[in-house]
């Protein structure tokens, strides 16, 4: 299946994956399907209007790369198709996409998706007026919590950028139009836990009630894109061993160059992650190929550790690492790595699932 890409800024990433997607039948298809997502996530685009020193992206406002309107909408419609039942948008910010995130809503909730979740900075929430003109965007589109949420990041990194007022206006228009508490995702760093209490106290100043938000702390701030900058140390670092196989596995991220990967995806530098592009594939070839992806495999049935090591015999790499995103950068950013674990994927992957032919 092909679809016409709109002009990236940007060459499509060069995908690593050992198959290209191929459309195989569950009946002729003996290879158990490890990939059986039931959440679909669209990334509109890496364009985001603030900077934060963390953004595993690396987005910011001169990024062009950005998903063609078209092409969501009918993803949206193969999504369903293939079984998903819930919907995830985010970007870069998506709120720089709100017409198309409009419509994207409006179909997925005609269809059928259970929920929609929306991840934001908040920028729009500078006036009383500019927070309530968008939450009666998302009203009109057919958004309606508690089934569908809307979260803004305001932690230490976000606060650089975004007025905490507008966390205050949010908060307080969300709950005024929804009746229920709205979700704040609040990173900070090591020995930073002192910034929640703070942004608590800078609430209850302006007269914010405790039970009309809710803080999702977030306390993994990974040396991934623009966050390898960031110069003081932001997590503890672990021993090799205490990196065992990725929990993560088994979403469908659609990326705004158009390709797949099976997890938050959040570190886009991870090319080898991809299971093929929306631009030359239907959804559901897309779940087909990730059943004997590789790369897939590997993850699904090899402790990111035993990959280190087996590279390690041949590569140069990092020994320091703190979260497993930053053990799979290093292990399948480079197309030399995969090579190598597809020449010992057969002492590697082991467990009677058949070996993807080389
Ligand atoms: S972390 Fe989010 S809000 Fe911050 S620059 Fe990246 S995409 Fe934008
Ligand atoms: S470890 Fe790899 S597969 Fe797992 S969430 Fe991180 S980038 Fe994705």
């Amino acid at each position: 299946m092909n679809y016409s890409a709109p002009s990236l800024s940007v060459e499509p990433p060069v995908s690593l994956s050992v198959e290209p997607p191929s459309p195989v039948t569950s009946a002729d298809n003996e290879v158990p399907n490890i990939f059986d997502p039931e959440s679909l996530t669209i990334r509109i685009a890496y364009k985001c209007n603030i900077r934060c020193k963390f953004c595993y992206q690396g987005a910011d406002l001169d990024n062009k790369t950005a998903l063609d309107e078209d092409r969501m909408l009918d993803m949206v419609r193969e999504g369903r198709e293939a079984g998903f039942v819930r919907l995830g948008i985010s970007g870069g910010e998506a709120f720089l996409y709100a017409k198309s995130m409009a419509k994207i809503i409006k179909l997925a909730k005609r269809i059928g998706y259970e929920s929609v979740s929306i991840v934001s900075n908040g920028f729009w929430g500078k006036s009383r007026q500019s927070t309530r003109n968008v939450l009666n965007l998302l009203t009109d589109a057919g958004f309606a919590p508690p089934e569908d949420m809307l979260s803004m990041s305001a932690g230490e990194y976000h606060q650089e950028w975004i007025e905490l007022s507008n966390a205050r206006n949010i908060i307080d228009a969300y709950y005024k139009q929804f009746g229920l508490p709205f979700t704040i995702d609040f990173e900070y760093s090591k020995d930073k836990e002192h910034l929640v209490a703070e942004f608590n106290e800078y609430l209850a100043s302006q007269g914010i009630a405790e039970d009309t938000y809710k803080i999702r702390p977030r306390t993994i701030i990974a040396k991934l894109g623009r966050g390898k900058e960031i110069e003081e140390q932001t997590m503890e670092t672990k021993p090799l061993e205490a990196f065992g196989i990725c929990p993560s596995i088994g979403r469908f991220v659609v990326q705004p160059e158009g390709y797949v990967v099976p997890c938050c995806g959040f570190n886009r530098y991870i090319e080898g992650l991809s299971l093929g592009s929306i631009y030359d594939h239907s959804v559901s070839e897309i779940i087909t190929n990730a059943s004997t992806n590789l790369v897939n495999r590997y993850l699904t049935h090899v402790p990111l550790r035993d990959m280190h090591k087996e590279l390690s015999k041949h590569f140069d790499l990092p020994s320091d690492y703190s979260v497993n995103c930053e053990l799979c950068e290093v292990i399948f950013a480079k197309k030399e790595h995969v090579e190598h674990l597809r020449k010992v994927a057969g002492e590697m992957l082991n467990d009677g699932v058949p070996i993807p032919e080389a």
